[in-house]
């Protein structure tokens, strides 16, 4: 499976998911409801699975405080990952300015 492919298929499930839960909002009350409620719980923890494998297909950092894990997001102005969860920082690794890989 490639990025895209995982891509068009998360995205597909989370509108999927919104028109379920829109769906379930206008059921009554009751065990039914309840039982829709648990399957579509189900559903997002299953695509938030299959955003986290794409966060590191894409060679995205991601955080362990939480499974399926987070996707530790880059701060511009922090010039570091902070995971949206917890808050934790991870540095960017120092790059060594003695090498120069784009050079021939
Ligand atoms: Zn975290």
């Amino acid at each position: 499976m490639n990025y895209l492919d995982i891509k068009g298929w998360v995205d597909a499930a989370k509108d999927t998911i919104s028109l379920l839960t829109a769906a379930k909002n206008a059921l009554p009350k009751g065990e039914h409801r309840d039982d829709v409620e648990e399957k579509l719980h189900q559903a997002e923890e299953s695509i938030k699975r299959a955003d986290a494998r794409l966060a590191k297909e894409l060679g995205l950092k991601l955080c362990d405080c939480e499974f399926p894990p987070n996707v530790m997001l880059w701060r511009e102005t922090e010039q570091t990952h902070v995971c949206p969860h917890c808050g934790r920082r991870r540095n960017k690794p120092i790059v060594s300015r003695g090498v120069n890989y784009h050079q021939r």
